[in-house]
């Protein structure tokens, strides 16, 4: 992260790292040669939605945070699925399937590189607040191997939103490369999907694509046929798609449900300054390992992760990403004079987040008698409020989809990403995300493959 080069940022001449600032002034971004780098920072208007780009999406760029979400809420958000079945059953299978691992706590509580997290721990604690260890897909063992000097240090070298050289399972390293070792499997990189519609003979459906160059200009297009379409591409890719093909007639009969129901899951950043008795270290790992729970707090409903903040140097900064419940949504809408599908998201509508992170830090800052960062996220600015790591919905399991994804009027079209989860999971969303895809496609294939 200190030092990224073209490989970081999806087709941008220069990097926009989340936290962007550093005492209030912009110092943070780089130039870059423009490439198909791991990580894009999307404006959606009222929003910057930070997605992974490339072969195994967001986990190429994520923090790997394997988090199941409290089961209340899984029901209260998803009434329609069996919730015995996804804890007794898909839960289980997407945490196997992804690799979820757990840090040894023992070395938690000695290395260097989780002081940040400790400190983080110890001053939530101090004013009440619960705290829980967070499993993760980047292998533990690696990590402590790493600190050994045993293998290449990837996690505790400044390695994460641009992607992980060494020790992170990404999608690559474990789904796509089970279904890549049956032999049926073929992946054609660098292609974007830029309409679907029925097929204008034979039945099924023709899919056009661009196919781009490592500069992102497009070297050809192309169209094939096929009976099943599977829409995969991501709560703002897929409901971008859909919004379109709608509006544009392409695919007409569409319900209504499609392109609503978008929102942040509740994401707001904020960063602390600790006193000088609390260092952070300079040396932090970049794979977040715990979290402060004060969800069951109906004014404050808040699951924040400790994020570390590695600088390579002590700056005594806690930083936390805060996963709220904020009960705003956002709309696609397809906007015909510029032919692009807008989102309706408003930045004064995070404004329920920051006040239920505010009600937790608060009661922290004034019992360690400390305040906050507001040099971080621009020049004299506290809540890192206008962007997300976390979009959710667009078209959510039974309203937009039946209760499997299947889209309603065209056979053989489904969806099966982010964007049927309806706005906020609670925590982070991969793992639902995964598992809502399991139960999904166990019912697909044995229903409609066979
Ligand atoms: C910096 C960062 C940190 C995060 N940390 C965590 C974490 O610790 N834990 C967690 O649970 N979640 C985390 N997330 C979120 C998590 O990565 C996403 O929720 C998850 O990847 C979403 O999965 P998805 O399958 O819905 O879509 P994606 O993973 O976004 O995959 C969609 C894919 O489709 C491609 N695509 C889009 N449009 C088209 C098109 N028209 N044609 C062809 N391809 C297309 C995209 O390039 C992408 O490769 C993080 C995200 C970011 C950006």
């Amino acid at each position: 992260m200190l030092n990224p080069d073209k490989r970081s940022f999806w087709l941008r001449n220069y990097t926009d790292q989340p936290v962007g600032y550093f005492l209030g002034a912009p110092l943070v971004n780089r130039p870059i040669e423009k490439y198909v780098g791991v990580l894009d920072s999307e404006n959606m208007g009222g929003i910057r939605v930070y997605q992974g780009r490339g072969v195994g999406g967001g986990s190429l760029a994520n923090g790997g945070m394997a988090v199941t979400p409290k089961r209340s809420y899984f029901e209260e958000i998803l009434p329609s699925v069996d919730s015995n079945e996804m804890y007794g059953t898909f839960f289980p299978r997407a945490n196997a399937g992804l690799g979820v691992n757990h840090i040894d706590q023992a070395w938690f509580e000695s290395t260097d590189y989780y002081q940040f997290a400790r400190v983080g721990r110890k001053t939530a604690e101090r004013s009440g607040f619960a705290t829980a260890f967070v499993p993760n897909v980047y292998d533990m063992n690696y990590m402590k191997q790493e600190e050994a000097g045993q293998v290449t240090k990837s996690a505790l070298d400044g390695e994460v939103i641009f992607g992980n050289n060494h020790g992170k399972k990404s999608l690559d390293k474990t789904y796509l490369a089970q279904a890549a070792a049956t032999g049926k499997l073929t992946i054609t990189t660098l292609h974007e999907v830029t309409k679907v519609a029925p097929a204008a003979t034979g039945g099924g459906y023709s899919v056009e694509m661009k196919q781009i160059d490592e500069q992102g200009n497009t070297i050809a297009t192309k169209t094939i046929t096929a009976d099943k379409v599977f829409f995969a591409a991501g709560s703002i890719g897929t409901s971008k798609l859909l919004v379109a093909m709608k509006a544009q007639g392409h695919l007409p009969n569409l319900p209504g449900a499609v392109g609503q129901g978008w929102g942040n899951n509740g994401n707001v950043m904020v960063g602390r300054a600790n006193h000088a008795w609390d260092a952070t270290g300079a040396k932090q790992s970049c794979i977040p390992t715990m979290g402060i729970d004060n969800w069951a707090d109906p004014a404050g409903p808040v699951f924040a992760e400790i994020a570390p903040f590695p600088a390579g140097a002590e700056l005594w900064i806690s930083l936390y990403l805060a996963i709220t419940k904020n009960p705003e949504r956002a709309q696609f809408q397809f906007n015909s004079s510029t032919g692009k599908t807008e989102l309706s998201w408003q930045t004064s509508q995070n404004q329920p987040a920051i006040d239920m992170a505010k009600r937790v830090f608060d009661k922290i800052n004034a019992k360690e008698g400390t305040i906050y960062r507001t040099d971080m996220f621009g020049t004299y600015k506290t809540w890192g409020d206008d962007f997300t790591y976390h979009p959710l919905g667009g078209c959510i399991l039974n309203q937009a989809t039946d209760n499997f994804g299947r889209l309603p009027e065209y056979p053989g079209l489904y969806v099966m990403d982010g964007s049927l989860v309806p706005g906020n999971v609670g925590v982070n969303p991969f793992v639902t995300i995964t598992a809502l895809a399991e139960r999904n496609m166990a019912t697909v294939v044995a229903n409609d493959l066979s």
